[in-house]
């Protein structure tokens, strides 16, 4: 058999595996079909990459985005690994799918609409498959913040394959999300790994807003290092920059409304600085490699906790303390309630409901903040972390309580 930790070292030049990435590894090995939920920057890609060049056959990787897959590829391809995609943006089909026939191909990348398709499935018996993976797998459900109808189109073509094991992929899943994709996609329930999504260094902070300027300005004033201040609007990144600037500390804007030029330079001015505060929409951060962003303060409420998750986790990837701030007020809350009852199809209401609800949850606990982000994504934390404002400056209410609960047990 293969030796996954050679192929790590050679092909990957990593030392070890990371958290769960040898569990879901070897179940793929086995031929089992499994869904790997892991945060984001886990390394979800090395799970299905690994396996498929340890196993004979080519690996058919389902994605949902064309840009995606080709970073993918790239990456891919500089490790040594043979990857292709077959897109609607890509010009040399007969070519790729020639190298598939030949079994010339580590991985193939597609779209979920093409891989459902009959005429794809008939090439597809050309070559055994040495796994299939489903990228983002959380797309499957419209529980989920990215439902996308083609991927509940996939499950007869994963059936055509059945011995092929499948493993689907996701940073996102609470526990209703998780079994739908299980269901959807027919893993069994004792395919479901999930890492740790404990990130301990990062310090959550959570605070009415009460003069939002003032507040954010006590904060770069004396919080060192980089950091993001998410804003709810445009108008609001460019305000604040020009605020924050006007202190002294170098600041930036970044939104979808600037010129591609301005936005490239400002991102890449953030990544080299040691100090800048980037004021962005939450167009900024994904796919930004920046390890040592010291806070990420949200000048309002972001859409979900798995958002909240995600985009505070963009601060200490280096390990180093790092700190998560939220400002909100009531009527985040009244606007957000108004944007689901006028804005979305009906049939997501609740879902949407529910999502606010859990981070009204959050936002407004006296407890353990990290026990609470922890229980949402199905983990069973301590009750207590050490490292939230909660934790560290219990609220009145909970010391009375405390306070109450010794004197009668005195
Ligand atoms: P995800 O899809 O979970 O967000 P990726 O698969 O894109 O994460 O991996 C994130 C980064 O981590 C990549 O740069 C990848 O090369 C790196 N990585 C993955 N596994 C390891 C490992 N075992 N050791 C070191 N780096 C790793
Ligand atoms: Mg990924």
């Amino acid at each position: 058999m293969a030796d996954l930790d050679s192929i790590l070292r050679e092909t990957f030049g990593f030392s070890g595996f990371r958290s769960v990435q040898r569990d879901v590894i070897d179940r793929v090995m086995a031929g089992a079909h499994s869904l790997a939920v892991m945060p984001t920057g886990a390394g979800k890609s090395l799970c299905y990459q690994i396996p498929a060049l340890a196993r004979p056959g080519t690996g058919l990787v389902i994605s949902p985005l064309i840009a995606l897959m080709h970073d993918q590829v790239r990456a891919a391809e500089a490790a040594g690994i043979k990857a292709a995609t077959l897109t609607s943006a890509d010009a040399d089909w007969a070519a790729t799918q020639d190298r598939f026939r030949a079994g010339d191909l580590d991985l193939l990348y597609v779209a979920p609409e093409r891989a459902s398709g009959d005429g794809f499935q008939a090439m597809l018996e050309a070559t055994p498959l040495s796994l299939i993976a489903i990228d983002e797998a959380h797309c499957v459900s419209e529980w989920g913040h990215d439902f996308r109808p083609d991927y509940r189109l996939l499950r007869p073509m994963l059936d055509r394959f059945a011995d092929v094991p499948r493993i689907a992929l996701t940073a996102t899943a609470d526990r209703h999300t998780r079994e739908d994709i299980l269901a959807h996609l027919g893993i069994p329930d004792e395919g479901l790994i999930v890492a740790g999504f404990d990130r301990p260094n990062i310090r959550y902070i959570v605070q009415p807003r009460a003069g939002l300027p003032k507040q954010i300005k006590a904060l770069t004033d004396e919080q060192p290092g980089a950091g993001i201040v998410y804003t709810t609007s445009r108008a609001a990144a460019e305000k604040l920059s020009a605020q924050i600037a006007a202190t002294g500390r170098s600041a930036r804007a970044y939104h979808a409304g600037l010129p591609a030029e301005e936005r490239a330079a400002n991102q890449a001015a953030f990544v080299a600085s040691e100090d800048m505060v980037m004021c962005a929409t939450i167009a900024f951060g994904m796919g930004i490699d920046k390890p040592d962003v010291r806070f990420v303060a949200h000048a309002g409420i972001p859409k979900s906790i798995e958002a909240y998750y995600q985009e505070t986790g963009r601060a200490g990837r280096d390990g180093d303390p790092a700190e998560a701030h939220l400002f909100w007020g009531a009527e985040d809350f009244s606007r957000a309630r108004r944007r689901i009852e006028e804005e979305v199809e009906p049939e997501r209401r609740a879902g949407e409901r529910t999502r606010l609800n859990a981070l009204g949850g959050l936002v407004e606990t006296a407890t353990c903040r990290r026990a609470i982000l922890l229980r949402h994504f199905g983990e069973s934390p301590p009750e207590r972390c050490g490292n939230c404002d909660n934790c560290l400056d219990p609220p009145k209410a909970v010391d009375a309580t405390e306070t109450a609960r010794k004197f009668l047990s005195a």
